[in-house]
């Protein structure tokens, strides 16, 4: 049952020296649980590799693949009216005017 020993010493590194993994430096897949670099994923336009899934992005990575990062949002101010004139609790107006 020697493979269930260790038999080298030295291998063992103690946790306070094991480097950490920054975050959002690796993607799995929702599909087929494969692990790939977030920049892989990224170069293949954020569909997995292996199960051609695709990923749920923002629209900010979606317009940054459609205009190759360069695009200029126009009129950020404008707001949505309730032009309907719907019957809706106070608390939902509250949020739809924080948005
Ligand atoms: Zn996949």
């Amino acid at each position: 049952m020697s493979w269930f020993k260790r038999l080298k010493e030295g291998i063992q590194t103690a946790t306070k020296n094991k480097k950490e993994t920054p975050d959002g430096l690796w993607h799995k897949c929702t599909r087929c649980n494969m692990l790939t670099t977030v920049k892989d994923l990224r170069e293949h336009l954020y569909i997995c590799p292996k199960c051609d899934y695709h990923t749920r992005i923002s629209s900010a990575d979606y317009f940054d693949i459609l205009f190759d990062g360069k695009y200029t949002r126009l009129f950020d101010e404008i707001v949505s009216v309730d032009m309907l004139d719907l019957k809706m609790s106070s608390h939902m107006k509250t949020d739809l005017l924080a948005i």
